[in-house]
Formats: C-alpha cells, structure tokens, sequence
C-alpha cells in the first residue's frame, strides 16, 4: 500500500493508550488520529474490541469507529481479541484487524487467561471471517525476546507461534519486545530463526520497545536484516507495566528521525508528527520524555 523504503505503523492510539489509567476521551483520541494522519502516517492501530472491562480506557471503541473520518489511503487496524470482537469490529465498520498472542506461555496465561495453542484457537473464526470480507490482518507475537514470568524465551518458540498465525491466514506478523530487553544480537538471532523456517523478512513487522535505551540499535540491525515495517507509538505511550515509569514503546518521532538521517523515505513529516506528539502530551497532562520530542528534528543553522 506504500511506494516507500519502510513502512511506519503507528500504535499509539492502541497499544500506546491502552494502558493508560486517567480517562481520555473520545474527542482527545479521534484528535489524535487526525493528526497522525496529517503527519503522513497510513497505517494507524485505531482502538481494540477486547471487553471493556479488560481494557476500559479503550471502553470506547464503537463510538470511536463510528466517529472515526477516515483518509482515503489510511488503513486502521482494530485489535480483535475473538468472535464477539469481530461481531463489534464488523458493526463499527472496521477492514483490518489484528490479534494478539505472545511467545511465552506464561506471559499468555497471565495476560488473556489462555494457552497459546487456546489463543490461536479463539482467532480462528476472527482471521477466517476477516478473510472472507478481504480484509487486511496481522498477529501478534510479543514476548518474542523475553518474558516477565518466564524470562528468556527461546527463539523456537516465536517460530512456533509464528508458523500457528500465518497458517490461520494472516498477511503481516510483529514481533514484539514486549517488556524491551532485547539488543541487536537477539534481534539478529530471531529473525535468523525466522528466516530459516521460511519466514521471510517481507511478512515481518518488529515491534520495539525503549525499556532500556536499545529500540533505535534494534532497527538498525533488523533494517540491516531487510526489514521494512516497523511499530512505533508517537509520543513514547505504553509504558510497560511491569516497569513502573520506564520507557514503553518505541516513539514514533524517534523512528522518523532514525529513518531521515539513514535516507530511507517512509513519508511522514516529523514536525508535523511533533504537533501529534505534543497533542499526546497535552491530553496526558505530562511533558514529553522522548529524545526527538524533546530535542526537535535537526535544521542546520
Ligand atoms: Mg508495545
């Protein structure tokens, strides 16, 4: 759906907000959209039809897709957790949709209550009915460089889950840092793993987060590697929860930064993603803490 070398998918409205414990509102995240969009951003993770009391702040998520003004060329992808998700996501007007399993089976038994093998049941019937109606969907697989519960989590097991999620259908995989502890050698050693069960770096995504200051070194060696999507949450949101006050995701800002000075285009303007940033920062009531939303891109004096 790009011409460009590397494609951006925003998740801040999702992944970024989802955690999140003050109320923010409808009107604050369809703002937010808007405005990533302004920045040029065509694939943007809207909200999650998981049962609102799992997830309250994203309570929200019917409303939200009915008032949603969608941008001609702009993908939203929804969060679908099972079949009641996809009955919502279907009546709210959704075309992609993503699902969410992870490596670990304790980070998955603490986080959606299932096995792994439980959760690919339940997304079954939500990744075949997308099918059916030709839409776009991706799955999930955090924890892929480490686990909370279980610590290390061996690269057989991501290209396990991973097989189970592209046998179900789906078109794109991220691979997630969930709790942000990997550095380039794991990066290199997973998608290693990955390419050797025959799953290439074109049905890839990676999903980094700055836990501990390594997403930008992760890039680098997963673009070395030919990756060409990568996640990222404008404003830095979604902070990990089993590390109180740390960094969460990779922010969208920093990617951009990363991506221009490397001369790779991806088609987002980073002081209009600025503008979205401090929109994030303003509805959260606290300053920016990422590098280049703090610092500004570079203009040579
Ligand atoms: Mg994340």
């Amino acid at each position: 759906m790009t011409t460009h070398d590397v494609r951006i998918y925003e998740v801040g409205p999702r992944d970024g907000l989802q955690n999140e414990k003050s109320p923010i509102s409808t009107d604050a995240k369809l703002r937010f959209l808007s405005l990533l969009a302004d920045a040029g951003l065509r694939e943007i993770e809207a909200t999650s039809f998981v049962a609102p009391r799992a997830i309250p702040q994203l309570a929200d998520a019917d409303d939200l897709m009915a008032q949603l003004e969608r941008r001609p060329g702009v993908r939203y992808p929804v969060l679908v957790p099972n079949a009641r998700g996809m009955e919502r996501a279907e009546a709210a007007g959704a075309d992609a949709v993503c699902v969410f399993t992870a490596a670990s089976e304790a980070f998955t038994k603490a986080n959606i209550n299932m096995t792994i093998s439980e959760s690919i049941d339940a997304f079954r019937p939500v990744v075949a009915r997308a099918r059916e109606r030709g839409w776009w969907t991706r799955g999930y697989v955090s924890t892929a460089f480490g686990c909370p519960y279980q610590g290390d989590v061996g690269e057989a097991a991501v290209v396990g889950v991973a097989q189970q999620l592209l046998e179900l259908g789906v078109d794109e995989l991220s691979i997630g840092d969930t709790i942000g502890v990997a550095g380039p050698a794991d990066v290199r050693r997973v998608i290693g793993a990955l390419g050797k069960a025959g799953i290439g770096a074109d049905r890839l995504a990676m999903h980094f987060h700055d836990t501990r200051g390594t997403a930008l070194a992760n890039v680098s060696a997963a673009l070395d590697l030919g990756i060409r999507c990568f996640d990222a949450s404008t404003g830095g949101t979604g902070g990990c929860p089993y590390a109180p006050g740390a960094a969460g995701n990779l922010a969208t800002e920093d990617l951009v930064y990363l991506l221009d000075r490397e001369g790779l285009s991806h088609g987002v303007d980073l002081d209009a993603l600025l503008v979205a940033a401090q929109h994030v920062s303003a509805t959260l009531g606290r300053p920016l803490t990422t590098k280049v939303g703090q610092a500004g891109g570079w203009r040579v004096p």
